[in-house]
């Protein structure tokens, strides 16, 4: 079969492997689409396990399911997640299956920008989701995306009414702002350097979006009747959006950090300023659970996340190397879509 072989943004090579042999509990399936995410441009976080088979949003037919598979059959229909949580440790019973060390161990072989992969018996026993008709092979891509930004919201706490400012409007960005438009968020403020992303935050939801080089929280405050933001989800690694979130958060407030920084940035904070007078919280929100996975695939379906009108470009397995310029390059695209089978 055909893989794309991740060596660097610049050097993605198609390259010839076998198809990947299924043992018990396991399934082969034939990838119809997959998408590129943020995360698989972030060189520094790849580049020492090169070459990779990169590729985690994908969706695809159930070819040959393997011994002792009763739910799934080939012709069928699904997306996966490429981590799953073990369910049995002590992070698991306690609610925070992103921190188990089976998630961060789990993957799909090789990945999703190869023609076939092989999800493993623990991918198939708690990580595999049917597709209902309604959604399209492309638009199902996005349920790993949106498992994330759920589970970042509910770490966020957003509830109706909330002002809510997304710094920085990549594909994750986005996500955020149409996620709080649909679960009823009040204002919502976005940033970003582009405005192709800025236009596509207004047709999202966003309520009034900044250039982020401009941005000031006057800003901020001139459209919210005066305050900062109730929550800040910070979507960019930047180290000015950071300033930018700690400056924009409004006393009782939340920021969400759902991207990494670059290696090696700290923050200096004030615990008295947070003590005494602004009570704020900081947290962090990386991947979803597989109740996420379902959650997203339900949006879908209902059309409340519009995810068909953030694909911008779809390319065959052979130009992949050309996809991961368009995102790492961040201009006109938002989501790009390989599709493998051709
Ligand atoms: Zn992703
Ligand atoms: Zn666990």
């Amino acid at each position: 079969m055909r893989v794309a072989v991740w060596y660097s943004n610049k050097d993605v090579r198609l390259e010839e492997r076998p198809v990947p042999q299924i043992g018990p509990g396991e399934l082969l399936v034939k990838v119809v689409a997959s998408g590129i995410c943020g995360s698989d441009v972030m060189e520094w976080y790849r580049r020492d396990r090169a070459p990779l088979v990169l590729g985690h949003e994908i969706a695809g037919e159930i070819v040959a399911a393997g011994e002792g598979v009763a739910k799934y059959q080939p012709g069928e229909r699904i997306t996966a997640a490429h981590h799953v949580p073990c369910q049995t440790c002590h992070y698991c019973r306690g609610g925070n299956p992103t921190v188990c060390e089976t998630l961060r161990r789990t993957s799909f072989d090789p990945g999703g920008f190869a023609e076939y992969i092989r999800l493993p018996a623990i991918n198939v026993d708690r990580g595999t989701f049917l597709l209902p008709d309604e959604i399209s092979w492309e638009d199902a891509t996005f349920a790993e995306p949106i498992a994330c930004v759920l589970r970042g919201q509910r770490m966020a706490s957003i509830r109706p009414g909330n002002s809510v400012l997304v710094i920085g409007s990549g594909i994750a960005g986005l996500l955020h702002v149409a996620l709080a438009h649909a679960l009823g968020a009040g204002r919502i403020v976005a940033t970003d350097i582009n405005q192709f992303r800025l236009e596509a935050a207004q047709r999202l939801g966003a309520d009034s979006t900044f250039h982020a080089g401009e941005y000031v929280p006057d800003f901020l405050r001139q459209v919210n009747q005066g305050r900062l933001a109730d929550r800040v989800i910070v979507c960019t690694g930047a180290t000015s959006a950071i300033t930018q979130a700690l400056e924009s958060v409004d006393r009782g407030g939340t920021i969400l950090f759902f991207a990494p920084t670059d290696p090696g940035v700290t923050i200096p904070i004030s615990i008295n300023e947070l003590f005494f007078r602004e009570d704020r919280t900081l947290t962090t929100s990386y991947a979803g659970s597989p109740a996420d996975y379902q959650t997203a695939l339900d949006l879908i379906r209902a059309g409340t996340m519009p995810v068909h009108q953030m694909i911008t470009h779809r390319l065959g397995l052979a130009e992949t190397g050309i996809g991961f310029q368009l995102v790492a390059s961040a201009q006109d695209s938002i989501k790009v879509i390989i599709e493998p089978q051709r």
